[in-house]
């Protein structure tokens, strides 16, 4: 897709200055690509800004969701001990490995009623750990 005719970029583009916004011009850059019938330099290429936008919503998701583990997290630990919250991070996964290897050794025996109880406790805290809710 050349541009043997230096075509100018189709966009419409507002000056900084005040009142700029009223009056808008054209882009001055002479377009790189064609699309549809319009021609667009690389700033204002609808495809480039289509990926641009897209690229910047894949960024924001990922942050938001590293915001909400964040805050979860610290809720969680605050609630188990508001004093030293840090503390309570720095011990989450001894928690996990503890838990685990309860539900190994309960694997092995028989149970009575009170410990199958706490087995399914563990198992349901496993499963939340795992994801899923
Ligand atoms: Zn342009």
């Amino acid at each position: 897709m050349e541009n043997p005719n230096k075509e100018q970029c189709s966009e419409k583009v507002y000056p900084h200055e005040a009142w700029g916004s009223l009056y808008p011009h054209r882009c001055p850059r002479i377009a790189v690509v064609q699309r549809n019938d319009d021609w667009y330099c690389k700033v204002h290429d609808p495809e480039y800004i289509k990926a641009k936008d897209a690229k910047q919503t894949a960024e924001w998701e990922v942050k938001g969701k590293k915001q909400r583990t964040e805050f979860t997290a610290y809720q969680q630990c605050i609630k188990i001990n508001p004093n030293n919250p840090l503390a309570v991070a720095g011990a989450i996964g001894d928690m996990h490995e503890i838990l685990k290897k309860a539900r190994q050794h309960f694997g092995h025996i028989i149970m009575t009623y009170e410990e199958s109880q706490l087995v399914s406790i563990i198992d349901e805290v496993l499963a939340k750990i795992k994801g899923g809710n």
